[in-house]
């Protein structure tokens, strides 16, 4: 998932925030057994078991589920047979799975269909409820008849006027970290892995895509089917639906958009083959097939989610000159690290985070150089250090390997698992030379396919094929610094940007005196911007701000990023001829990452607060869930339920 930079700092703040109230799951299913081949190494079993899953995978295990499922935007409701084959190992006469916000109907088993008991069991927060299901030693199939609920958490249920055309309703799923069970009743684990077909219904007027094979084009009748052949998580099943048309960017890669948005978003991913060919030439063959990319309405709550052969990405990553798409870069990249070689639990995050944060730079300095790259760098670092100092420098929760311990698994989200994860790799990277610590990379993709890996089980296999007991390079990668220690550690890589500080002369000039079409601003791109406006100092006067708006239209950008960067010095200095402008902004947009900070800087006076709750209260319904959880914290949850109820 892309949750880069500023989102990902003040979600942290709100991390902090929310820590006081958190409480632990009780640990009663945390006995559990885990498959053979892990039993033989029990420290790397203890490490792997994952605490937010009901499912008893070295019990009794799902392979393959095939879906079965109509779609009615009247009562938003999904209702269907979720069926697995399942693969019994210790002869159990039980199978678990998550649910949140599901009914079930009822439960069978066997190609027969016979009648079985099962029962919902207890309730833990971040979890839901346990599906119980009684088998028998030599069951091989479990039909589960299902129904959601308007407010599952994964599902977010658009009506016409919140799409771009506002001809057709919408709904797309978002399943990472633990929200597909709240759409399909599953073992909902990183660590468990099935292949799975679906048939969906839906309004002949609406198109379906899912991470699977696609259709290109509407089918008649409004049914539509799905194959994914490669084994993923519960976390990578997604779906969408609505009135979208599909674009061919190359051979093998493509994006659907709603009629009037897919010509700008062919445009800007006209890159998809090239960026491709960049991470199969270092890391080894794409093994999914196609990539393609959906681009949803703007509600959608992330940059992009990496899907399995779909990737679902904002709208606000169209800035009209590609350059924005070192996000596309980022969740292509999972295709590899997260997608095929998948950390074990949440507290292994890193592992898809911090090695697709590196391959994500990887890609974009074959595309676009190392000046350009080193920007991108120095941006995260800043970022990082951030991130770093509100959480405190002995912070558990800013080592690589998390302790999550029953809450949020939202949490492992911060800037850590990305930054400091790309860090650590880049400090082993210059530690063994970059065609060695390549040819390594190739190797791991290659012979962790389609498994989970945890942290431990990586150093372990890096220690053995790559360190080989060299004791000198051990101490100059210091693993466990990196990964059991905290803040970052002495051989911390020192990231420098020479185009940045070329910046930094610009915002010494401006905040000087010197007028802004003096700094040579013409040739910048998205990140210089976002530097200098960064560095400009709190306290800008109103003539200032509005020399600085006047001579870039600073307030009508485009571009996300910038606008959003912009915003922050409106807000801060009370520049209320931009507040139009941001209340547009803020009721179109729904991702997280320009949401949490502006409402944050919002809130941080009176007058200010009065004006971001009137702001989300037209807003509030455009936002995915996902999004108003955060949002709702941050005005305070109680003015808001009061507000809402009016
Ligand atoms: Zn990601």
């Amino acid at each position: 998932m892309c949750i880069p930079n500023l989102a990902r700092i003040s979600h942290s703040l709100i991390y902090i925030l929310l820590l006081g109230i958190l409480v632990s799951c009780n640990q009663e299913d945390d006995q559990r057994k885990v498959g053979s081949e892990g039993m033989e190494n029990a420290e790397y079993n203890m490490d792997a078991i994952d605490q937010y899953t009901y499912a008893r995978p070295g019990e009794a295990v799902v392979t393959h589920l095939d879906l079965d499922i109509k779609v009615n935007f009247a009562n938003k409701k999904i209702s269907g047979k979720a069926t697995y084959q399942i693969t019994n190992h210790a002869e159990v006469n039980k199978i678990f799975f998550d649910t949140k916000q599901i009914d079930i109907e009822s439960v069978t088993i066997g190609e027969e269909g016979k009648e079985t008991e099962f029962a919902l069991v207890g309730y833990k927060d971040f979890m839901g409820r346990k599906l119980e299901i009684a088998i028998d030693p030599e069951t091989e199939v479990v039909n589960i008849y299902y129904s959601t609920r308007p407010e599952a958490i994964a599902l977010q249920w658009l009506s016409p006027q919140q799409t771009v055309e506002k001809g057709q309703p919408f709904l797309y799923t978002q399943s990472e970290p633990t929200y597909a069970r709240s759409w399909i009743p599953t073992q909902d684990s990183p660590g468990i892995r099935f292949t799975y077909s679906a048939r969906v219904e839906v309004p002949k007027e609406l198109m379906v895509v899912m991470s699977a094979s696609n259709p290109q084009e509407k089918s008649a009748n409004g049914i539509y089917n799905f194959e994914m052949k490669q084994p993923i998580p519960g976390y990578l099943i997604a779906l969408a639906v609505g009135d979208f048309r599909f674009k061919a960017t190359g051979p093998r890669s493509g994006v659907y958009a709603e009629a009037s948005v897919v010509d700008a978003a062919a445009q800007e991913f006209g890159e998809l083959e090239e960026m491709m060919d960049a991470v199969e030439k270092l890391y080894g063959p794409y093994r999914w097939e196609r990539y393609d990319l959906i681009v949803l309405p703007p509600s959608f709550p992330f940059g992009g989610m990496e899907n399995p052969r779909l990737t679902f990405a904002t709208p606000t990553i169209i800035a009209g000159d590609r350059s924005l798409v070192s996000v596309v870069a980022h969740e292509l990249s999972h295709s590899w690290s997260g997608n095929l070689v998948t950390s074990a639990t949440w507290n292994d995050f890193w592992i898809n985070e911090g090695f697709t944060v590196y391959l994500e730079r990887r890609i974009m300095e074959e595309l676009y150089g190392a000046s350009y790259t080193r920007m991108l760098r120095l941006i995260g670092y800043q970022d990082l250090e951030s991130t770093i100092e509100l959480m405190g420098e002995t912070n558990a929760d800013t080592h690589l390997k998390l302790q999550l311990d029953g809450r949020d698994p939202d949490e492992a989200l911060t800037d850590i698992a990305y930054e400091k994860g790309a860090l650590f790799l880049q400090v082993v990277e210059e530690a063994v030379g970059r065609e060695r610590w390549d040819d390594y990379l190739k190797n791991y993709f290659d012979k962790f396919a389609f498994q989970s890996m945890s942290t431990e089980k990586f150093l372990d296999h890096m220690r053995e094929t790559l360190i080989k007991g060299d004791a000198a390079l051990a101490k100059q990668i210091n693993i466990d610094a990196w990964v059991y220690g905290p803040g970052l550690p002495d051989n911390c890589p020192v990231v420098k940007s020479e185009r940045f500080e070329v910046v930094d002369e610009a915002v010494v000039k401006w905040t000087s005196g010197e007028n802004a079409e003096t700094l040579g601003a013409g040739e910048w791109t998205t990140h210089e911007w976002l530097h200098f406006l960064r560095h400009l100092p709190n306290e800008i006067s109103v003539e200032r701000m509005t020399e600085l708006d006047q001579s870039f239209k600073l307030s009508n950008s485009q571009n996300s990023e910038i606008i959003a960067a912009w915003f922050i010095h409106v807000i801060k200095n009370n520049y209320e001829v931009a507040y139009d402008e941001l209340e547009e902004f803020l009721v179109k947009v729904g991702r997280r990452k320009f949401l949490a900070p502006l409402y944050k800087e919002l809130a941080k006076t009176e007058a200010n607060k009065k004006v971001g709750i009137a702001i989300y209260k037209k807003a509030r319904l455009n936002y995915h869930q996902i999004s108003t959880v955060t949002i709702d914290g941050i005005l305070g949850w109680e003015d808001i339920r009061y507000l809402m109820h009016d």
